[in-house]
């Protein structure tokens, strides 16, 4: 690998910011700042406020920027969903309560670890040109992740998946299940070892989140004791949980209970665990279960929820609501569960779809998906020193360009970035003090080479899906193409 130091300067300063995002450590939020210099030594900032006195190795011209805390993404699968692109985005099952999960995880799946690579290069690139600075990627083991993980220089919480159960599908409305305990086992311990490699990295950047993939599909022994070695290692445990109707049904018939009010009695929630979802709890009109106990659960033992709106909306399904998760007071992050991996609009998506769920503006504002961008999801992965611009904290920053288009006017400068520019602003990203996105471009990656590799890979994903299809259908058969296509 690369001396991965070479870009690093000793000390940088971010001069005369026009806007910066602050953390107000007494008041407990974040706060604007106008006119701030903001310093950082290596990975660490050493000061923010007027007038850096100290001397500095680089000065960045902070005139038309907008500095705001590295994002933190709590959920996410690179090593595939790119290779969905033009794939999932209408592809559900109106018997299957409009969910394509099964049928497209049975039919299409990385071919191979070069997939794997280039979907994963691919996704990086998305993320950090979108302003994420750490990242929870959920995938099964695979050759080389660890590598290019370091390569793309963002901050890395590895999610090695695992199961004793794979969904099996022998028609269109009912799932069923193949057991393999002890294939759960051996993915088990795979993971695990793969936690540790990466969190002896020498860049530092890179720890480890235990994650047995969805509740449904594993067994309770495997589920508590991933959670004890999450325990062990110090690091976060996470889990699908409640991400589907059939799901909810399926435990409601094997337990008499809903994936959450189980996952509580099997003793797995709590303030280290990651619940990936958590959308359809007994309360959801889609649910309508009697019990509405689930989010006082959730809250009752500080577990956190990785919310992602965009697959699910494109269902035509919402959490009800993000507003009232908040106020109940679950600690709330968001991720990004498929293409394309833009934080910020998947921010603009909750803030919108809560308030159509509560058909109430106030529902949320864009302080709280803020917040869930960044406090929220360091709170999440333990982690105290991420998602904030204070001295001391790590040095993860992101510069918008206040002269972009699609932030003029730049009166509230956030809203300008969420409801409007996006990615399209973000200029700069520095993780751990060392500049990954220079000028809009991702420095550490190459996302054109990667994009003709997907291009490829994507190919021989789709003409594997006779073979894995329940019906040995085509991929054309599966998901046709959005208009016919003429000879
Ligand atoms: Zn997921």
């Amino acid at each position: 690998m690369a001396n991965e130091d070479d870009t690093t300067v000793a000390t940088t300063v971010i001069r005369n910011a026009d806007w910066v995002i602050a953390w107000d450590e007494g008041a407990g939020h974040h706060t604007y700042r106008r006119n701030t210099d903001i310093a950082f030594a290596d990975n660490t900032i050493t000061f923010v406020g007027r007038n850096y006195p100290g001397a500095a190795d680089r000065v960045i011209d902070g005139k038309e920027r907008f500095v705001l805390p590295g994002l933190i993404d709590i959920h996410a699968h690179p090593e595939h969903e790119p290779l969905y692109r033009g794939v999932r985005e209408e592809h559900g099952l109106r018997n299957m309560y409009m969910t394509g999960l099964y049928e497209r995880s049975q039919a299409f799946s990385a071919p191979d670890d070069e997939a794997r690579a280039a979907s994963a290069e691919f996704a990086y690139c998305e993320l950090l040109l979108s302003g994420v600075t750490s990242l929870v990627d959920i995938s099964p083991a695979w050759d080389g992740w660890i590598d290019l993980f370091a390569r793309s220089g963002m901050r890395g919480f590895l999610a090695p998946g695992y199961a004793s159960a794979r969904w099996r599908l022998t028609n269109d409305f009912e799932l069923q299940f193949a057991w393999d305990e002890e294939r759960g086992r051996e993915g088990s311990r795979t993971a695990l070892a793969l936690i540790d490699q990466a969190a002896r990295h020498p860049s530092g950047r890179l720890s480890g989140v235990v994650s047995p993939m969805q509740i449904e599909n594993c067994t309770a022994e495997l589920l508590r004791d991933s959670r004890d070695a999450a325990r062990e290692r110090g690091v976060p445990f996470t889990v699908h949980i409640a991400q589907s109707v059939l799901e909810v049904q399926e435990m409601i018939r094997r337990h008499g209970k809903t994936p959450v009010q189980w996952a509580h009695e099997i003793g797995i929630l709590g303030p280290d665990t990651i619940l990936g979802h958590a959308l359809f709890l007994d309360a959801h009109s889609w649910i309508r279960w009697w019990t509405k106990t689930d989010l006082a659960l959730i809250t009752d033992t500080g577990s956190s929820v990785a919310h992602c709106p965009t697959p699910f909306a494109r269902y035509g399904q919402v959490m009800e609501n993000f507003g009232d998760y908040l106020r109940a007071g679950v600690n709330m992050g968001l991720g990004t569960d498929t293409t394309p991996h833009n934080l910020v609009e998947e921010m603009r998506k909750a803030a919108i779809l809560a308030r159509i769920a509560a058909r109430d503006v106030a529902a949320v504002t864009t302080a709280d998906l803020l917040h869930a961008v960044t406090v929220g999801g360091a709170k999440a992965l333990m982690r105290e020193d991420l998602g904030r611009i204070a001295v001391d904290k790590k040095a993860d920053l992101v510069v918008v360009d206040l002269g972009v288009a699609q932030m003029i006017p730049a009166r509230d400068p956030l809203r300008s970035f969420v409801y409007h520019a996006a990615d399209r602003a973000v200029r700069d990203v520095f993780v751990d003090g060392r500049q990954v996105v220079a000028e809009g471009k991702v420095v550490t990656l190459d996302q054109a080479a990667a994009g003709e590799r997907m291009v490829q890979a994507q190919r021989r994903m789709l003409a594997a899906a006779p073979q894995r299809d329940y019906r040995g259908r085509s991929a054309a058969e599966i998901v046709p193409l959005s208009l016919p296509l003429a000879d």
